[in-house]
């Protein structure tokens, strides 16, 4: 098999990055937002797209059922990015990894005085290593969605979540208290593939490197 398969998920990260797949010559045939197929082929009889949920596109990649994918980095480091050559920041998908708590908690307090906070999350990776790296005892609940919730309902004082506007945060009256780290999405490359298929990928490597936006 010498055809270059490229995994992404639908929505920001798919339209963001049609731009650098058009730099590279590779234009899809069919929009996923539109169409149910979760193969798509592109205008290249040698790439093909597939549609997965953006925490599969590492998993993905890793095994080799996809050649290259297109992640955020807070889906790469719970993944741990084991198999994965991570040659490129493609600078889309931006976005801030915060923690936030209900207007009106004092969070700076709690910390200080030492509380041991219930944070509630999709990223439990990220958050042990913020807390504990700031000493701070956390009790950490794993989530899969709208985290918001989670301190209205009472089941958390605080969450870690991503956050781009803030809007959502305002909505569920939630107040973003320390930032994490800053987030874009990043190519990620199976390592056999990088060596058995580099003819046809430095150049899509090449290609993507080139048309990168940078801030
Ligand atoms: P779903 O929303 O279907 O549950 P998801 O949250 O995994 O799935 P997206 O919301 O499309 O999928 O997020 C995909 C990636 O885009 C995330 O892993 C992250 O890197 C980035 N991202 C998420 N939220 C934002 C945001 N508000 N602004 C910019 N980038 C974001
Ligand atoms: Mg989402």
């Amino acid at each position: 098999m010498t055809g270059i398969t490229i995994a992404l998920s639908k929505g920001r990260i798919f339209d963001e990055t049609l731009p650098l797949l058009a730099a590279a010559g590779i234009v899809p045939v069919e929009n996923p937002e539109t169409s149910r197929k979760l193969i798509i082929g592109t205008n290249r009889d040698d790439v093909r797209v597939v549609i997965v949920r953006a925490t599969d596109v590492p998993t993905y990649v890793q095994y080799g059922a996809a050649d290259l994918g297109v992640a955020g980095k807070d889906v790469l480091i719970e993944h741990g990015g084991e198999g994965l050559y991570q040659p490129l920041d493609l600078n889309i998908a931006k976005c801030k990894m915060m923690v936030a708590v209900p207007e009106g908690f004092d969070y700076a307090r709690a910390v200080r005085q030492g509380a041991r906070l219930k944070v509630a999350s999709k990223y439990i990776k990220t958050a042990r290593e913020h807390f504990a790296a700031k000493g701070v005892h956390v009790d950490l609940i794993k989530l899969y969605g709208s985290m918001e919730l989670a301190p209205l309902a009472g089941l958390a004082d605080a969450i870690v979540d991503l956050v781009s506007t803030g809007g959502t945060l305002k909505a569920n009256k939630l107040v973003a208290v320390e930032e994490i780290m800053p987030i874009s999405s990043r190519l990620v490359v199976n390592q056999a593939a990088l060596k058995l298929k580099r003819e046809t990928l430095a150049p899509i490597l090449d290609a993507f490197a080139g048309a990168v936006k940078k801030d």
